[in-house]
């Protein structure tokens, strides 16, 4: 790609349609558009397959909305989410598109201050104040918004949100025993009569069936390129796996696992004759805690322009979203519903108590990623991944696994400090 053309596509008229701030949505599309060009497109020895992802980030407030319209048109309902406790499956057998909604941006933040305390997670302020600033296409399109109980600074949040935009709110049990299975296996159920309101169709077991092989697909492909991403040298910057796993929360399903399969393919061909974008000495890090939406590219681009390489993403940008399959000989409605609510009860986030299998699980990746030190990613605010990274440091003391536990939020203030640790721990790490 020639790097000096890119950019953000412009589609004025459809923003308008959407009521959107055009004006100011031009500024910001702008802005990431030179902020991409530089954190992405002028690193070393990118694999070619990274082209398809360039064009949906070139397209990502223009193609992808307009395609996400279309189907709306052909009664497919949008649904907007800000977690991967949703079953986008009977998202998907409603014949409708799950959007992951983004919260990665500083720029919406004073525009939620106004309204939201100020001392809560940078996601929950940038996710809504995109939606009260109205500079989000994807939230301008969405028919429903799934909230969930993860946390508290969401859950109360949705009870403002719904003033800007239908919230329906689902209950996460916080403990994994049988009677919290129980109360999720009735939401999931809400859930589906959800969908069924807003399609006003029932869903049927073939529809669940064909939908778990569609995210079945996609998530094998996340799998694959997760492996890929652990050889060493390594075929792909962690960069470029995480852009991937972000874009794996709004594209079409089933075209994004084609693309990801394409790329694994050559990435298959670079491993073979040993091409890498970092030479085998590079400082391998494993990057662990709270999801990193779009565009919050910060730690991995630290990390990278420091001389090492993210090989690992323990959040539920990164495998908590595709590391389990679903079960795809459930063939009734019943056994679906179970089989369904079993998979999302092994995703380990930290609002559940108690978490150990998080721990057990990071310590996985750790040696199957070949990673040499764990750095702990926080947001601000984020209680429970902020606690949780107590245990996680206990069990590197025991392994022996160097470790780095780094709170921050989306201003660029903190950068240099970061910069600082960070490259100190890539020096510990190198050994
Ligand atoms: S960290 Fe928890 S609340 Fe956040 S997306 Fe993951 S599962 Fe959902
Ligand atoms: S990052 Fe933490 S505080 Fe923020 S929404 Fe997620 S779980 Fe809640």
């Amino acid at each position: 790609m020639e790097t000096a053309a890119f950019e953000i596509k412009q589609y004025k008229d459809m923003w308008h349609e959407l009521g959107m701030d055009v004006e100011r949505f031009e500024k910001m599309r702008c802005v990431l558009g030179d902020v991409y060009q530089k954190a992405f497109l002028f690193q070393n020895n990118r694999p070619k397959g990274m082209g398809y992802f360039d064009w949906i980030v070139s397209e990502i407030h223009g193609g992808r909305v307009r395609e996400i319209l279309d189907a709306k048109k052909q009664g497919s309902p949008v649904v907007g989410t800000f977690c991967v406790y949703v079953p986008e499956e009977l998202v998907i057998a409603a014949g409708g598109i799950c959007l992951g909604l983004c919260g990665g941006s500083p720029g919406p933040i004073p525009d939620a201050e106004k309204v939201l305390p100020r001392n809560i997670c940078p996601m929950v302020k940038s996710a809504y104040g995109f939606k009260v600033a109205k500079v989000c296409p994807y939230f301008q399109s969405v028919d429903f918004v799934y909230g969930e109980t993860t946390c508290d600074a969401k859950k109360k949040t949705w009870e403002l949100l719904d003033r800007e935009v239908p919230t329906y709110v689902m209950e996460i049990p916080q403990m994994k025993r049988k009677r919290d299975k129980t109360l999720w296996v009735e939401e999931v159920k809400d859930f589906k009569a959800q969908m069924e309101k807003v399609t006003g169709k029932s869903i049927t077991a073939e529809a669940v069936s064909e939908a778990v092989k569609i995210m079945n697909n996609k998530r094998r492909a996340l799998q694959r390129l997760n492996k890929l991403q652990h050889h060493n040298p390594s075929p792909i910057s962690g960069k470029d796996v995480l852009l991937i796993e972000q874009i794996a929360f709004y594209d079409n399903p089933v075209r994004f696992a084609e693309k990801v399969n394409a790329l694994c393919d050559e990435l298959d061909e670079r491993v073979k004759k040993g091409i890498s974008v970092a030479p085998a000495k590079t400082p391998r890090v494993l990057v662990s805690g709270t999801p990193m939406a779009m565009p919050n590219w910060k730690i991995h681009n630290i990390v990278e322009n420091a001389g090492g390489i993210v090989v690992n993403d323990e959040s539920c940008i990164g495998t908590r979203y595709y590391k389990d399959l679903m079960d795809e000989n459930a063939n009734d409605l019943d056994t679906q519903i179970e089989a369904l609510t079993e998979r999302y009860m092994k995703i380990d986030c930290s609002c559940f108590t108690p978490n150990n299998d998080r721990v057990d699980q990071v310590l996985k990746e750790h040696k199957e990623s070949g990673a040499q030190g764990i750095v702990h990613y926080c947001l601000q605010f984020c209680h429970t991944y902020n606690i949780e990274a107590i245990k996680l440091k206990e069990m590197c003391e025991r392994e022996g696994i160097p470790f780095l536990a780094i709170e921050s939020d989306y201003s660029p203030e903190d950068v240099g400090q970061l910069q600082t640790r960070i490259e100190a721990f890539l020096e510990q790490i190198k050994g």
